[in-house]
């Protein structure tokens, strides 16, 4: 028997394009399945796993090598395309389909994965920033995360929000309560200072300054487009995308403030016009202002 090692891997070259093969470790671990390349392109261009025919434990090392051979004539036939973004040879996925990548490079396509989810972070980072903003109007301090742990792998997150600072062990013996059996999976988080009126109100100018200004450098791709210039090519590239995530995230990052701070600000009139018979008209109208936003504030 000349099993395939389990450490097994092969270079080549095709085009000055270097390539690294290895096996798959699923094509040992399991029974029954069919032998797999990891091929790997030098310089970061990204892995395509490629399946054999045959089954790993009818395949001897030159079952391997012959995998190799028709990939190479795959890559020479066709198989490598420039990538339509940056220009540098990639994988042509007409030759090698892939349900998770589009004919751009893999550099291309980190990046823009990269850039997305940084966006994404960034909106939850507010959205968490918000409810704690919430909470901490409705007097509380800290936010106390813990994970209780039931059984061998059971576990359920637990999160309450506190009125004052607790210590390591009072948290502690409050998880022994719950039944929890590993009592130091947990984190105290101090929530910001609530916010006043005024502070609400730069915050939310500033929002919408940052959306603005994100929406002109998008808008500038389409002013550019319709003078013919050259960045009409950018139209669909990577700056213009990295622009039109920036906008969504700001615009995103806007509504979800705003929503807060209207819905706050906008009880606290009423309060105030409940309570104080006959209030300040000039205060209750700034804050009308306010919250109608840039238009009524400009007039
Ligand atoms: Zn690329």
């Amino acid at each position: 028997m000349n099993e395939i090692p389990k450490d097994w891997s092969a270079s080549f070259e095709v085009d000055g394009i270097g390539f690294k093969a290895s096996l798959v470790p699923s094509s040992w671990k399991y029974r029954g399945y069919k032998l797999q390349l990891d091929v790997e392109m030098a310089g970061g261009g990204g892995h395509e796993i490629i399946p054999s025919e045959k089954p790993f434990s009818d395949c001897t090392v030159l079952d391997a090598y012959a995998l190799i051979t028709t990939i190479k004539h795959r890559l020479f036939a066709g198989g490598l395309s420039p990538c339509p973004e940056c220009g540098e040879t990639t994988w042509n996925r007409t030759v090698f389909p892939s349900e998770t990548r589009d004919a751009r490079c893999e550099r291309c396509w980190m990046r823009e994965w990269r850039d997305q989810w940084n966006e994404e972070a960034n909106l939850e980072r507010v959205k968490q920033e918000i409810h704690d903003l919430d909470m901490a109007r409705k007097g509380f301090t800290h936010s106390l995360e813990a994970w209780i742990h039931t059984g061998k792998d059971d576990r359920r997150l637990m999160q309450l929000f506190l009125r004052e600072a607790v210590t390591d062990k009072e948290v502690a013996a409050l998880l022994k309560k719950q039944g929890c059996k590993l009592q130091n999976d947990f984190q105290v988080r101090k929530l910001p200072a609530a916010m006043s009126f005024e502070e609400a109100k730069a915050r939310a100018d500033q929002l919408n300054i940052n959306a603005r200004a994100a929406g002109l450098k998008l808008d500038a791709f389409s002013a550019n487009a319709a003078a013919g210039s050259k960045l009409e090519a950018a139209k669909g590239g990577e700056a213009y995308r990295q622009a039109k995530a920036r906008f969504e995230t700001a615009k995103h990052i806007q509504h979800a403030f705003n929503r807060w701070y209207e819905k706050v600000f906008r009880v606290s009139i009423q309060q105030e016009s409940e309570t104080q018979q006959g209030s300040e008209p000039g205060l209750k109208r700034s804050i009308l202002r306010a919250i109608a936003g840039d238009k009524a504030a400009d007039g």
